[in-house]
């Protein structure tokens, strides 16, 4: 019998363990695959600033980086590596961006980086000092210690005398962190698309003195003598696609490995002249996202009985949050798009004190606002 059981062992699954077991929770964790056996496993993982001028997401993405960085370091300073970024400006980020920020930067021509290293190609650009690359999978075995875990393959939900029943385990609640997988709760207020992508960690005799940015990330050298570089974007259209295997394993990429491994090296090859490369692991995976690209976190509204209970919420009538209805101890975290790392931890931080305290959870990242936002949709296409 547990207080929690968590579905997804990725980022956002571990995370939300850590905090409930943290506040005294019995907590479980089961997944299908094992510990970052998704998109979790495959990610760089950078942890970077989102500069420009300010506005709602990017003040978000920020504080959740300050705070995520920090829970990583006092968790394990063995697995994050925080020498910064170098921004190389592009067409999505000019320097007119990259300069007009509340984020602390330094601008450092060619000649200083040349100076660093005669490897960097006369590039320039702006470093930002918090920034770091991670270890996924171990930082993700860490945040679980203590937690038991299941390996098994959900199919449904069982609620039955006010329990969760999965065989033979028992919860009071249910926290779903299922990534791009078919959700086990009925969500048609939540379009959760997947954007697949390929990365590879490399060997290189050169020194790269901190991780650099332009349209893909290169590492700086990491303990275990490698460099990720990652990664591609690669949409499929998930309404036709229900994904029947992993992502290693998935034949819908439109580009083949070798075309999107070679498109990687051509990019970082135009940043830094990477020596002796060899590319020794390639990993593949799918972010869930949603159009506004802030991730989703809460209590899971019914949508059908909220919309019976209040047809006239189609039409606008304010019903408050308290009064929909909702499906029984059930919780998510999803929508962790790019930033996967970044979110989790703040996120947990999120929910946990929202379970635990009854703190709000800020609007623009609540289930709830998608439901009125779907609901009121529906009758615009009556
Ligand atoms: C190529 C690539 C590079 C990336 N690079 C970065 C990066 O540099 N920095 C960064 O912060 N983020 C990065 N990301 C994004 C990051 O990996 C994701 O946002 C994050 O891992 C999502 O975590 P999650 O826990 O939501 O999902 P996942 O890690 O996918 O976890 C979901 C888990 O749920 C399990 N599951 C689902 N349904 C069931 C079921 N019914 N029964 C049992 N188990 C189930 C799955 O097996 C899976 O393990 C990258 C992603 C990709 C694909």
């Amino acid at each position: 019998m547990y207080d929690f059981i968590i579905v997804g062992a990725g980022s956002a699954g571990c995370s939300i363990a850590h905090f409930l077991q943290r506040s005294g929770k019995r907590v479980a964790i089961v997944d299908r695959e094992g510990i970052a056996g998704g998109a979790s496993g495959v990610a760089g993982a950078f942890l970077s600033p989102l500069p420009g001028g300010k506005n709602s997401y990017n003040t978000f993405v920020n504080e959740a980086l300050n705070f995520s960085m920090n829970f990583y370091e006092e968790l394990t300073p063995d697995f994050i590596n925080k020498k910064g970024v170098l921004r190389v400006a592009n067409d999505n980020f000019s320097k007119e961006k990259l300069e007009n920020n509340e984020i602390d930067y330094n601008y450092f021509n060619a000649e200083k980086l040349q100076k660093m290293s005669n490897d960097f190609q006369g590039i320039d650009g702006y470093f930002y000092k918090d920034a770091a690359v991670i270890e996924p999978l171990s930082i993700c075995n860490k945040m679980v210690e203590g937690c038991d875990f299941y390996k098994k393959d959900l199919q449904e939900l069982v609620y039955k005398n006010s329990f969760y029943e999965i065989d033979d385990i028992k919860a009071k609640n249910i926290i779903l962190t299922q990534g791009v997988s078919k959700s086990l709760a009925y969500l048609p207020y939540i379009n959760i698309s997947a954007i697949f992508g390929l990365r590879i960690d490399v060997k290189t005799t050169t020194n790269i003195p901190f991780n650099i940015h332009k349209s893909i990330s290169i590492s700086t050298n990491k303990n275990d003598g490698t460099v990720a570089i990652g990664a591609t974007h690669e949409r499929h259209n998930s309404s036709q696609i229900e994904c029947i295997t992993t992502c290693d394993k998935c034949i819908f990429y439109v580009n083949t490995d070798k075309q999107q491994i070679d498109s990687l090296l051509t990019k970082a090859n135009e940043l830094i002249n990477l020596e002796n490369l060899e590319v020794v692991k390639t990993y593949k995976g799918a972010r869930a996202t949603i159009s506004s690209y802030f991730p989703v976190v809460g209590k899971i509204v019914d949508y059908e009985s909220s919309l019976k209970k209040y047809p006239s919420i189609k039409n606008g009538t304010k019903i408050s949050q308290d009064s929909l209805v909702y499906y029984p101890n059930l919780y998510m975290i999803n929508a962790l798009g790019s930033r996967g790392f970044v979110f989790g931890p703040y996120l947990a931080k999120i929910l946990s004190e929202y379970i635990i305290n009854e703190t709000p959870i800020p609007k623009e990242i609540s289930t709830q606002k998608l439901f009125y936002k779907a609901a009121r949709k529906e009758k615009s296409q009556l």
